[in-house]
């Protein structure tokens, strides 16, 4: 079967459920020594608290049980000793009541010590995720499966490793508590332990196997339920309100919405159902095998081989030892899914980022500025590269216009510029130096652009600005000189709090800008970066009236004595001011030269020329 074949076949059917093997077993506890280690490291001395914490409440019930015999016992011999040895009864009534107290202090403290971790190994989680996603290239941003992980990651991060800490202390609780209950049972006899133990297998291999399947349909259905929370965002969010309201989309998505909800809840109810019987038929073995103990037990004590105390404890044991163990089970069940969730979040956390090689801050030859020598690429998974075979020189002082239809590859060729891809084959200088050696921040610091979609930050108007140079993040004399140069300058004087009036819908008091004056401040953001001696606009002037835009690029060149413009625009009115025009088809080079020299070659640029100043007269 070909790959594509089985992942469709993986795709429409849920898995099928897997033998237990004893690798799949021991799959509960693979993540449990991370989980511990996080917690250990997050806080230490709540750990130690916790840890301690349990161990008590694990061996306390069986004391507590044994006291209880010895108080039973000590009552009839004080009855047929004429009351004579009762204070002695108390005082182990006494102890039965302290130890009882400590319990519950234990219990209490365990609440406390993991409330107090839950949110610390939250924040704790949540920073790692985020710290990685700082390392990530945008290509693994756009990768849908990596993407997926990302999310899962963020979804639960919270709640889940504290939970598998929880679960595997409260493991050990209980397997503590089982294994005192287990000594003393075995002064009546090792069979009983034997029984204890033989009776809870069966539901134990069950459990682990029921989580087990449980574990791959979470995986399975992964990206049906990536797709469900995407349509709860399009559904319920601002941004997308407008269109769902006019083209009356809602009912149709959340048709599909549903549709989805029953797919995943079929495959889900099947495993419920399976685990509900199973569940009942094994715990039917479990309460038939503690009554076939009681009554060996009650015929122990008639046949006087133990007291009536030792029968009390001894039926507590069993009754208890069989809470333990099923305790231990839906443990198990539990840790099934904290391990799924773990693994999620330590294969994103471990995904390998390609280390940044480059060191050159500056390159063997300023005076060459930028240059492609047969570049091509091609996306990830693409079948048709998106650039192929693109030469390209530009000096500095000097500016470039990427004209082409949608597609035909002009973002492409920035990204790589700015080396948010690498290209595929061929290379890319600056200065003389291959972009790949570059040191990132030297490199990043030489380049400001500005995207189509650019981002929208939903903070003060004058952060907005400020995010083209972190340095000068909150630096308000460099926010309105680069709001003049972006000429965003007149219509943010006239906001409520100037330059710190909050942008977007998000927050309180929030304004939101005309789509023109967002891209004047994307703008203005681009300006920031005084240093950077490339300047990219990516169509960012699109919804500015003409007028405005031929200023921008204008002044763009000015500032650019030393510098290189890149622009892509689809006004020609604009791009007739490059220097060179770069006429793109199908991620090929077509055409290229100045706006006379293409004119008079009378090709693809002169046509679309001609038909645009045909629109404007
Ligand atoms: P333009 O900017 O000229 O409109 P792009 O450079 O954005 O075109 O796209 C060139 C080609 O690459 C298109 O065929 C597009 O479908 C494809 N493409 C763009 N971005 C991606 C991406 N992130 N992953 C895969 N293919 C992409």
């Amino acid at each position: 079967m070909s790959v594509a074949a089985r992942a469709r076949r993986d795709a429409l059917s849920p898995p099928e459920s897997e033998p237990l093997t004893l690798r799949g077993f021991f799959g509960v506890f693979r993540y449990s020594r991370r989980a511990i280690e996080l917690v250990w490291s997050t806080n230490r001395p709540l750990t130690v608290w916790f840890a301690a914490l349990t161990l008590i409440a694990g061996v306390l019930p069986a004391s507590v049980a044994y006291i209880g015999s010895l108080i039973v016992d000590g009552v009839v011999a004080a009855i047929r000793a004429g009351g004579a040895g009762s204070s002695h009864v108390i005082t182990l009534v006494v102890l039965e009541g302290v130890l009882v107290a400590a319990i519950a202090a234990a219990q209490r403290g365990l609440t406390l010590s993991r409330s107090l971790l839950r949110v610390q190994l939250g924040q704790r989680v949540n920073e790692m995720i985020l710290e990685k996603a700082l390392t990530l290239s945008l290509g693994q941003f756009e990768d849908s499966e990596f993407y997926d992980k990302l999310t899962r990651a963020r979804r639960e991060a919270s709640s889940r490793p504290l939970s598998l800490v929880t679960r595997t202390f409260g493991l050990a609780q209980n397997v503590i508590s089982l294994v005192s209950y287990g000594a003393l049972l075995a002064r009546f006899s090792p069979w009983a332990v034997a029984v204890l133990l033989l009776a809870g297998l069966p539901a134990f291999l069950a459990e682990a196997k029921f989580s087990g399947d449980a574990f791959r349909l979470f995986r399975w259905r992964s990206p049906e339920t990536r797709m469900q929370s995407y349509l709860e965002t399009v559904l319920a969010r601002e941004d997308y309100a407008k269109e769902i309201k006019l083209y009356g989309l809602g009912s149709r998505l959340l048709d599909r919405y549903r549709d989805i909800f029953r797919r995943l809840y079929r495959a889900d109810r099947a495993l419920t159902v399976r685990r509900g019987i199973w569940g009942f038929v094994l715990g039917l073995l479990a309460t038939l095998t503690l009554y076939a103990a009681y009554a060996w037990i009650a015929l122990s004590t008639i046949r006087r081989a133990i007291t009536l105390g030792q029968m009390t404890m001894y039926l507590a044991l069993f009754r208890q030892g069989q809470a333990a163990v099923s305790a231990i089970l839906s443990t198990v069940g539990g840790m099934y899914e904290d391990n799924l969730y773990l693994s999620t979040l330590y294969e994103y956390l471990e995904t390998d980022v390609a280390p940044s090689a480059g060191r050159v801050a500056r390159g063997p030859h300023p005076e060459d500025g930028i240059r492609f020598e047969d570049v091509s690429f091609a996306y990830p998974g693409a079948e048709t590269p998106a650039l192929e075979h693109v030469w390209l020189h530009l000096k500095p002082g000097t500016s470039l216009a990427l004209v082409g239809e949608n597609g035909s590859g002009k973002t492409t060729l920035i990204k790589l510029l700015t080396r948010l891809y690498a290209p595929t084959s061929g290379r890319i200088l600056l200065d003389g130096e291959d972009l790949a050696d570059w040191d990132e921040r030297a490199l990043r610091e030489r380049i400001g652009v500005i995207f189509q979609d650019f981002a929208r930050y939903q903070m003060p108007v004058g952060e907005n600005i400020g995010a083209g140079d972190d340095r000068y993040f909150e630096d308000e004399a460099r926010w309105r000189e680069a709001a003049a140069k972006g000429r965003a300058d007149d219509f943010i004087k006239t906001l409520p709090a100037g330059y710190h009036t909050q942008l977007g819908k998000w927050f309180q008091d929030g304004r939101e800008l005309s789509g023109g004056q967002w891209q004047k401040v994307a703008l203005s953001r681009a300006f920031m970066r005084t240093r950077a001696d490339v300047l990219v606009l990516d169509e960012p002037t699109a919804a500015m009236d003409a007028q405005a835009e031929a200023e921008v690029f204008e002044h763009f060149s000015q500032l650019a004595r030393e510098r290189i413009t890149i622009l892509i625009s689809h006004r020609f009115s604009t791009v007739r001011m490059a220097d060179q025009i770069v006429v793109l088809d199908r991620g090929r080079i077509l055409e290229r030269g100045g706006h006379e020299e293409l004119m008079r070659l009378d090709g693809v640029y002169a046509r679309l020329f001609t038909l645009q100043a045909r629109g404007y007269r």
